[in-house]
């Protein structure tokens, strides 16, 4: 991924509708490219900002700790999504294969 996708990306990285694709990618980019690191981290301040003035706890933010945060949470989910569609795929040529070896027998019976 080249700097113009990534910032292209940073928006859809924010409100959480990067895809799986983009998001592996993106990730990959801002930790090798300091100056996509400064723009999302701006980004992801002004938005923890927004969400800090709603929120009335006074919780203090560590923006940089949540940020790393954010990216490993937001990986950890896509990986996991990824591993549920391999089950899942698994689960159904088990299940073609399961389906199509009845028929083969019932075939041979009739
Ligand atoms: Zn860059």
């Amino acid at each position: 991924m080249n700097c113009q996708k990534a910032q292209d990306c940073m928006r859809q990285y924010l409100d959480g509708s990067i895809s799986d694709h983009d998001l592996e990618e993106f990730i990959k980019h801002i930790k090798s490219c300091p100056a996509c690191y400064g723009d999302l981290e701006i980004y992801y301040v002004m938005d923890m900002a927004q969400n800090y003035l709603k929120d009335e706890s006074e919780e203090s933010y560590n923006i940089c700790q949540l940020l790393e945060t954010d990216m490993q949470n937001k990986l950890v989910k896509m990986h996991r999504k990824r591993r549920l569609r391999h089950v899942l795929l698994g689960a159904f040529i088990i299940f073609a294969g399961v389906i199509g070896w009845t028929i083969f027998l019932l075939a041979g019976y009739l």
